[in-house]
């Protein structure tokens, strides 16, 4: 009954827009981690590979490694650190790994050698996200040196930024500043990587500066501008639509408590209609008395707790409401329409993760 359904044309639209956006010369990665941010991680990268993507991101090895499984060959960067223990299988399933330290890149050069294979790496150059990477004062030194490695080739450097998606881009351009200069200063050592690269989607829509040889385009992809609601103002369409259906429509008198512990009581003689979707499912517990669903083209309040697999909507202002009739949870329905930034901004979240919330219960469909 409770169905994802992410329409890949949507998926490829987004990838044309964000083509544009960065213009001709530059690649783009398609960030397909976390399962393509909740929407199924082989069909969104073959969409985007379609589309003209060059490049596939995931955050881990192990996401690498699924989708090598899945048939995928294209180019494929793991962003987040991965440990000595995975770099076997990184190499044999041809990774391209992020690597943050000389001492990574060397027993990552070492496993190469073992093996008989060499190494791809892009080295993450931390200038000012304090997260992951060589801090940018000591990035020169140490890139140098993982550069004259063995069994290893230096394809990528690159960086990240801390709100590149605000409207004061001050942080977003310091943080450049500091990437150019290392790369300037490896450029006069003669240590050129192939790739240099920088945007996520805040930086590719609103940061030209920033595009280099390569960028990371992630929650853009999905149709969601990363600062919230906006993404439609850049043409971006939403990918994904949750929806189920009503399971139950039943009055009740006033006064009745709903659902556990009966923190919603209610007001007057009501119609509740029962939606079978609950935080199994992804949808946050916290919405419990707060948010909504579309059923008929009309916004219906959440009432009560929001249960392990079950929701209960007020109905009562919409009458004829049935059994069976569609309930939207993200996504359109007739004129009214609810965004993942919006559902998640009730709970005091984003898109990104009400989107790679959603869980593995809840069957994918895929559309064009
Ligand atoms: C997740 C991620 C991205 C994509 O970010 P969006 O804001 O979703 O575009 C790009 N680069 C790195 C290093 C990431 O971790």
């Amino acid at each position: 009954m409770t169905r994802a359904t992410v329409d890949l044309g949507a998926i490829r639209h987004n990838v044309d827009v964000l083509r544009e956006a960065v213009g001709p010369g530059v690649a783009l990665m398609a960030v397909v981690k976390a399962d393509a941010y909740g929407h199924g991680a082989a069909p969104v990268a073959r969409a985007c590979l379609a589309a003209g993507c060059a490049w596939l991101a995931v955050a881990t090895v192990d996401e690498g490694v699924a989708l090598r499984r899945a048939e995928i060959d294209a180019p494929l960067l793991t962003l987040g650190p991965s440990d000595p223990a995975e770099y076997p299988a990184a190499l044999s399933h041809a990774l391209s790994l992020a690597v943050g330290s000389l001492a990574n890149a060397t027993a990552l050069a070492q496993a190469a050698h073992t093996l008989g294979l060499t190494a791809r790496v892009h080295v993450k150059v931390d200038t000012g996200l304090n997260r992951f990477g060589i801090p940018a004062a000591r990035a020169v030194a140490e890139i140098a040196a993982i550069a004259a490695l063995p069994h290893l080739v230096l394809e990528g450097v690159y960086t990240h930024f801390a709100s590149s998606e605000e409207d004061d881009k001050s942080s977003a351009r310091r943080q450049l500043a500091l990437f150019m200069d290392a790369l300037n200063r490896l450029d006069g050592l003669g240590v050129r990587p192939l790739l240099r690269h920088a945007s996520n989607s805040g930086a590719i829509l609103d940061l030209p500066d920033a595009r280099l040889d390569l960028a990371r385009p992630g929650i853009a992809l999905y149709g969601y501008h990363p600062a919230g609601p906006g993404g439609a103002a850049r043409g971006l369409r939403p990918a994904l639509t949750l929806r189920t259906r009503l399971a139950r429509v039943e009055t009740a008198p006033a006064g009745a408590g709903v659902s556990y512990n009966h923190t919603f009581h209610t007001a007057r003689p009501s119609v509740l209609g029962l939606v079978p979707l609950g935080y199994a499912d992804g949808l946050p517990r916290l919405l419990s008395n707060r948010g909504h669903m579309l059923v008929g083209g009309k916004r219906r309040p959440i009432v009560g707790r929001v249960c392990m697999d079950q929701t209960v909507l007020d109905m009562t202002d919409a009458p004829g409401a049935v059994v069976g009739d569609e309930v939207v949870v993200i996504g359109r329905q007739g004129d009214s329409y609810i965004g993942a930034d919006e559902l998640g901004a009730h709970v005091g979240t984003n898109a990104y993760e009400t989107l790679c919330r959603i869980t593995p219960r809840v069957p994918r469909d895929y559309v064009e």
